[in-house]
């Protein structure tokens, strides 16, 4: 078969997937949302067999045959680079034995419960035996997924951000640690911004008008994407149709904001995808990292800006009424970013999130390589803790069993959230420079050129290109934490009055 008809069976096939895939998403929306509690147990028979049903197409055997074929008589640019992403699915979808797929998913949800039984005992002991089982399992995938000069490490983060290693990272994450560390050290002298408007109640129905319309002005399409309401805010992609969820404190309307503005962020992402190539890896998201830096960027970049604030502040005293009494643009500008080293990762602000991570990156690196005995984890835990963020970690509870993550087998994922936020600070740099100042846009609230420049840079190119050479062709240079750092001393200076 002549290659050109090679690729279309592999197009074809992955299409295929794709719906399938996008069945289990909207399956699996439902389940988070609407789903009567009764329902869960089809519910996941139902998710099981579509599982089944994407595994049989990404593992067919006529594959391998189309792949080389099409290897042998390469297309044009975009189709080398669809290639070249089937090709990376197709070896990681065969790479792992069957035996040991199965032991990781029977591993994952019984250490998943395990953990969240330990968790509420905050007992670490009670899930050490299945961590240790699970960190064996991941060590024996590393085995089977590495690649030349990968570490094992490496091969499991490869997974969430194709090409990141931990030497890269660790080069990224020294200077910012120190940075951040030194940043929270001057706050604590500074000026605190005023929390009275946090503690303020406000009616649901009235945060929600406030943050749809702000989403909307985002330029999020709600002709083709929705947003409603689960405990823990997501953003899923149902082929061509983006559903967010959001979340309502009675006392938070900040918080509603910032993790609608953020889900809004990947729904823009999502609906920026080239729906004409729809089932290839071209209208796919390139990495988590990627992701995450669009969410970062609207939620930080933008909704925590003064610019933003000047001209969200009208819209929030319509929306929000009486609540907004006594307060104004600047002082709810300085309380979005008010810096307070906690704990809880989900809890922390701008300034202090990344070094959650670090601490974790640190200690899963040492789990996988072996360097670090199961049973000292709390204690080296507390000790980052302390010395990263200042804080005594009390309980295993709030400190090394408060994330899900590793009890379903997610090794190397963290980092793709500090990715994130180093991606978002380098493409608002680059945005703000093309577009001749980004605040002036924000204030009038014009959101339409910023949209536009992440489309024209990120969006639009799917997986054509690796996260690294997205990164390098958006904003002209290899990825640094320069930029990030640079923008939160600049902004917390400003807000803390620290000259
Ligand atoms: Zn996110």
């Amino acid at each position: 078969m002549p290659a050109p008809d090679a690729y279309q069976q592999l197009l074809a096939l992955s299409r295929e997937a794709s719906l399938l895939s996008a069945t289990s998403a909207l399956l699996a929306w439902d389940q988070e949302t609407y789903m009567p509690t009764g329902a869960g147990e089809r519910r996941a028979d139902q998710l099981e067999l579509m599982a089944r049903l994407s595994h049989e197409r990404a593992t067919d055997e006529r594959i391998a045959d189309w792949l080389s074929q099409c290897a042998n008589a390469p297309g044009d640019e975009p189709q080398q680079a669809a290639v070249r992403e089937m090709q990376r699915d197709y070896d990681r979808a065969t790479k792992l034995p069957g035996k040991l797929v199965a032991e990781l998913a029977a591993t994952e949800s019984r250490a998943q419960q395990a953990w969240a039984s330990a968790r509420d005992a905050s007992d670490f002991t009670e899930f050490q035996p299945w961590l240790e089982k699970m960190v064996a399992l991941q060590q024996q995938k590393a085995d089977c997924l590495k690649q030349d000069g990968q570490t094992r490490w490496d091969a499991l983060a490869d997974l969430y951000e194709p090409g990141m290693r931990a030497a890269d990272l660790k080069n990224l994450f020294a200077p910012l640690r120190q940075r951040l560390v030194a940043l929270r050290q001057q706050l604590d002298l500074g000026k605190k911004p005023d929390e009275t408007f946090k503690h303020r109640e406000i009616p649901e129905p009235q945060q929600e008008a406030f943050v749809r319309a702000v989403v909307g002005s985002m330029g999020f399409d709600f002709e083709r994407g929705r947003i409603d309401r689960s405990t823990h805010p997501f953003c899923i992609s149902i082929a061509g149709d983006v559903r967010l969820t959001t979340r309502f404190h009675k006392d938070n309307v900040l918080d509603a904001l910032g993790s609608t503005m953020h889900e809004g962020g990947h729904g823009l992402y999502e609906q920026g995808l080239p729906t004409q190539h729809f089932g290839s890896p071209l209208a796919e998201a390139v990495s988590l990292g990627i992701h995450e830096s669009q969410s970062r960027l609207w939620e930080n970049h933008v909704g925590r800006s003064q610019a933003f604030w000047q001209w969200c502040w009208p819209q929030a005293q319509q929306h929000l009424d009486t609540a907004c009494a006594g307060q104004s643009a600047q002082s709810v500008y300085a309380l979005s970013n008010l810096v307070a080293p906690s704990l809880i990762r989900v809890e922390a602000d701008e300034a202090t999130y990344d070094l959650h991570v670090m601490v974790r990156f640190e200690l899963e690196q040492a789990l996988i390589d072996g360097d670090l005995k199961i049973a000292d984890l709390p204690a080296r835990w507390n000790e980052l803790y302390h010395d990263y963020l200042g804080v005594t970690v009390p309980d295993d509870r709030r400190g090394c069993l408060q994330d899900v993550h590793w009890s379903c087998g997610l090794f190397g994922y963290f980092p793709t959230y500090t990715l994130g936020n180093l991606y978002a600070a380098q493409f608002a740099a680059a945005a703000d420079e093309s577009l001749g100042g980004l605040d002036q846009l924000l204030q009038s609230g014009d959101f339409t050129p910023l949209r536009e420049w992440l489309h024209e840079h990120v969006h639009q190119h799917g997986r054509r290109y690796s996260p690294a050479e997205l990164c390098e062709r958006a904003t002209g240079a290899p990825l640094s934490s320069e930029p990030f750092i640079n923008y939160l001393e600049r902004k917390l200076h400003h807000v803390y009055e620290i000259a």
